[in-house]
C-alpha cells in the first residue's frame, strides 16, 4: 500500500457528481497531499488514475456493502487508515456516519440535515456550476480547477482498438453520441435520426454502459437501413460502443471524439472532464441547475417557454403530463444546427 494519506473524501453520489468532485479533489490534494476516496465501485474504477488521489475505497452501498453491517464493517476499516480530516461533499447520513463511525477527528461537509455530524460546516453555494460549488468545501480554494479524467495508455489503446475493429481510423471526424439516462423523461427520442444524418458526414460512435446496448443497436440498425456502410449511398460508419467498454475506457473514447451530443447525463461530465466539446440537449432539467456544459464553446439546448419546464430535479421517470414535449419539441434540425455551429463536422481527430 502506498504511503499513508491523512485525508479522506467521501463521495458515494452518482457517477458525474463523482466527476464534478474531481476539482475538489485536486484542491485537497495541493493543500494535505493526495487523497483517498471512498466511492462507488464504479466511480473508484473511474478515478483511480485521477493525479490527486492515493487509494479508492470502494463502498458497495447498494449491494455487498448494503445496510449498517456494510457501514460499520467499512467505517472499522476507515479507522485503522487513523485520518486526519474527512470531506464530505454529498449530504446524505450514510457518508455523514461513516466519517463518525470511522473516528475521524475533523469531518468537514455541507450545511444541512447532517451538519450536527460534522466537525465543521459550510454553506454550499446555491448559484454557480456544481464542480464550483462543490469546490467551496475546500475553503478559500480557487475556482480554477477543472473537472478531470486521466485514462490510462492502455484504456486509450482499447479505445482505439474498438474503433479500428469497426473500420474507423484517424483523419476523419468522429462524433460521439450518448444516447442513454436512467430517468427515461430526461432522454432526447430522436438519437436514431441523429445518428443517420450524421453519418453523411462523419463517423458516428454510440457510448453508453451496458443498460445502452439495446438502444445502441436500434440507432445502428436504423443508420444502415437508411443507406450505411454496407448498405451503399456513401454513409460512413456508426458503431455501438455501449457495454463494451471500461467506464475509464469509454472516457478515453470520448477524449478522442470530435464532439459529444448527450443528454443531461453522466457523458456530459465525462466529456468536460476529457477535454471534448458537447452539445447537451435538456428536457425536463435546466443547466441553470448547476450541472450543464462549462466552456465557453459547449452548447445547451432546451425548449424555451414551456411552463411545467423544469419539472424535477433529477429529471422523473417519465414526463407527468404524458406529452413530453420538452424532449419531443426539441428537433433533429436544431441539433444538427448546432452541432455545425460547433466546427466538430470539419475537425478530424
Ligand atoms: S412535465 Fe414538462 S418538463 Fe417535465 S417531462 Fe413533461 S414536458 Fe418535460
Amino acid at each position: 500500500m502506498p504511503a499513508s494519506a491523512h485525508t479522506l473524501v467521501i463521495q458515494t453520489a452518482f457517477l458525474g457528481d463523482v466527476v464534478l468532485t474531481t476539482p475538489l479533489l485536486t484542491a485537497l490534494a495541493v493543500r494535505h497531499g493526495p487523497i483517498d476516496i471512498v466511492t462507488t465501485p464504479a466511480a473508484a474504477l473511474l478515478i483511480e488514475t485521477h493525479p490527486a488521489v492515493r487509494q479508492t475505497i470502494s463502498y458497495d452501498k447498494r449491494g455487498a456493502d448494503r445496510g449498517w453491517d456494510g457501514l460499520r464493517r467499512l467505517a472499522r476499516g476507515l479507522r485503522e487508515q487513523r485520518y486526519r480530516r474527512a470531506y464530505i461533499p454529498h449530504r446524505s447520513l450514510r457518508s455523514a456516519a461513516l466519517a463518525l463511525l470511522a473516528r475521524i477527528p475533523s469531518r468537514i461537509g455541507f450545511a444541512g440535515t447532517w451538519s450536527f455530524l460534522y466537525t465543521e460546516s459550510r454553506r454550499k453555494p446555491t448559484e454557480g456550476h456544481e464542480s464550483d460549488r462543490l469546490l467551496a468545501l475546500a475553503d478559500g480554494a480557487p475556482a480554477a480547477y477543472p473537472p478531470q479524467l486521466r485514462p490510462t495508455p492502455s484504456d486509450v489503446q482499447a479505445a482505439a482498438d474498438l474503433l479500428e475493429g469497426a473500420g474507423i481510423g484517424y483523419g476523419t471526424p468522429l462524433i460521439a453520441i450518448a444516447p442513454g439516462s436512467i430517468w427515461g423523461s430526461k432522454r432526447w427520442p430522436y438519437y436514431l435520426e441523429l445518428a443517420r444524418q450524421l453519418s453523411e458526414r462523419a463517423d458516428v460512435v454510440l457510448v453508453g454502459g451496458p443498460d445502452d446496448v439495446a438502444l445502441g443497436d436500434e440507432i445502428v440498425r436504423a443508420a444502415e437501413g437508411g443507406g450505411g456502410p454496407g448498405g451503399g449511398g456513401g454513409r460512413r460508419r456508426v458503431v455501438n460502443a455501449c457495454g463494451k467498454l471500461t467506464l475509464r475506457q469509454s472516457a478515453a473514447l470520448i477524449g478522442r471524439a470530435a464532439l459529444v451530443v448527450t443528454n443531461d447525463s453522466a457523458p456530459l461530465h465525462l466529456a468536460t472532464a476529457m477535454g471534448t466539446p458537447v452539445v447537451a440537449v435538456f428536457g425536463p432539467t435546466v443547466p441553470e441547475f448547476g450541472f450543464g456544459p462549462l466552456r465557453a464553446w459547449d452548447v445547451s439546448l432546451g425548449i424555451d417557454g414551456l411552463q411545467c419546464r423544469p419539472c424535477s430535479a433529477h429529471g422523473p421517470p417519465a414526463c407527468p403530463l404524458g406529452h413530453h414535449r420538452c424532449m419531443r419539441e426539441l428537433t433533429v434540425e436544431a441539433v444538427l444546427a448546432a452541432i455545425e455551429e460547433t466546427g466538430a463536422l470539419r475537425r478530424r481527430r
